[in-house]
């Protein structure tokens, strides 16, 4: 396959950025494919060419197929790179890009279609004999059933959309008498948010940990792991804190985790890098979910390994890359990541938007700032609040836990409100310098807006 010249960033904001950097490294120029609300932002900056592709609204502009697909034609490239969100996980997408003689850097749309679905990966997952969730995930979406099911897998049970993501779409059902109301609900919901009513069961996990590994399938399609992050920190079912390794794993359960992630991965023919999210609680595991694209909390992979997972998925998308039998992946230190949200603390964790004043980002070694808005750009209400991620490295847990305080407290963000000074007590919080902290940890420890 020939090298691209060219690349469509089908994305915004800081991955967008991370993307068009990785690029620059490889020779690459980039097409970045924004929204009207995005012109005053780095990534409209940096990439070699700008096409706008639509209004403000995502459904208008970043969720549409063919406005992205119009302008990486008309931007002359030869692939595109989703980023995370958006049209990342869409396979309907992936097979338009490659139907219009484009390269879509990620896996194929049939493996988007088996291990993106988070049903159908479930499926293939009980065939291969790996660890579920005890859940109901078959056809039938009568209420009346869906309550015995959840009867028979016993309440706290939690009801998900099977089209969701983003920690949205979730509810949990403490007992059969508030069962209906709420599978009903969720139904409702899923179909508005997600444009599909169906939902599934699962038992409630109440003191797990959520650990995922990295798998990278090269352009061969060996699929390797790069071990684990653990992402128990979260809020509302959506993660804050990143960090990898997790603390919490014995040699034996990571080897058998590890295991785990790349038969899934191998068996949906993977290719490109994914996530294979699992929850662990007394010392079992079981499979969550499979995201096939890169994620939020990628850096903490690689500062622990010493690789570049973006410049990897370009080099696969043009049939490049492939493991080398030689290389022991070892991971060495600590890495943590802090994602910052524009939000006000002090009034529910409502977004907060404005002109960005004063930004500064402390200066040190193995501190790495991801960010999509300088100063003089403004953050508009109509994305994701998240504006920057904070990741730092150092030789082991305490100290990189000791170096994150540091640099959020040094981190200057004037003209928004930041969840920075939440973060900053998260961090020096015993249960999380324990490393001994759930998924419940928030809920448990902070009352809202955390
Ligand atoms: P999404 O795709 O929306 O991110 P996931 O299925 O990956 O949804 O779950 C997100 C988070 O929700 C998990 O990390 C965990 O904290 C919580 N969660 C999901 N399923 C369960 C469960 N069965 N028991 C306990 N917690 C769960």
């Amino acid at each position: 396959m020939a090298k691209f010249t060219r690349i469509a960033v089908a994305n915004r904001g800081e991955v967008a950025v991370r993307i068009i950097k990785a690029c620059e490294e490889l020779g690459i120029e980039t097409v970045l494919l924004h929204s009207e609300a995005d012109i005053n932002s780095r990534a409209y900056r940096m990439a070699t060419k700008t096409m706008c592709i639509g209004p403000a609204a995502t459904a208008e502009s970043y969720l549409n197929i063919k406005a992205n697909i119009d302008g990486a034609l008309a931007g002359g490239a030869q692939a595109v790179h989703p980023g995370f969100g958006f049209l990342s996980e869409n396979a309907d997408f992936a097979e338009a890009v490659t139907k219009a003689g484009l390269v879509f850097i990620g896996p194929s749309a049939d493996s988007i279609r088996s291990l993106g679905d988070k049903v159908h990966c479930k499926e293939l997952a009980k065939k291969a004999g790996l660890p579920l969730v005890p859940g109901y995930q078959g056809e039938n979406q009568d209420v009346v059933h869906l309550i015995t099911q959840a009867e028979k897998i016993g309440f706290p049970v939690i009801v998900k959309a099977a089209a969701g993501g983003g920690g949205r779409g979730m509810k949990l059902i403490k007992s059969s008498a508030e069962a209906g109301e709420l599978i009903e609900s969720a139904q409702r919901e899923a179909a508005s948010a997600f444009g599909s009513p169906k939902v599934f069961l699962e038992k409630y996990l109440d003191r797990a940990k959520h650990i995922e590994f990295q798998v990278f399938g090269d352009s061969t399609g060996n699929v390797q792991h790069f071990f684990d992050r653990e992402c128990s920190v979260q809020r509302r079912h959506q993660k804050i804190i990143e960090e990898a390794t997790s603390p919490s794993l014995t040699e034996d359960l990571r080897r058998r985790m590890g295991e785990a992630a790349c038969a899934i991965a191998t068996l949906g023919n993977y290719k490109g890098a994914g996530t294979v999210e699992f929850l662990l609680q007394d010392g079992e595991f079981y499979l969550l979910e499979v995201n096939t694209r890169l994620q939020v909390e990628h850096p903490v992979t690689e500062e622990v390994l010493g690789v570049d997972l973006v410049k990897m998925q370009i080099l696969t998308a043009q049939g490049e890359f492939v493991h080398d039998p030689k290389t022991i992946r070892i991971p060495r230190g600590h890495s943590i990541e802090c994602r910052i949200y524009a939000e006000n603390p002090y009034l529910g964790g409502v977004p907060s938007t404005g002109l960005l004043g004063k930004v500064q980002w402390p200066e040190g070694p193995r501190r790495r700032y991801e960010y999509g808005f300088d100063e003089g750009d403004t953050i508009t209400p109509y994305y994701d609040p998240m504006i920057a991620k904070v990741i730092v490295w150092d030789e082991n847990r305490p100290r990189a836990i000791q170096k994150m305080i540091k640099v959020l407290q040094d981190s200057v963000v004037f003209g928004v409100h930041t969840n920075i000074p939440y973060l900053i007590e998260i961090l020096s919080h015993k249960e999380f310098v324990m490393g001994t902290m759930t998924t419940r940890f928030i809920e448990t420890y902070f009352s809202e807006p955390i």
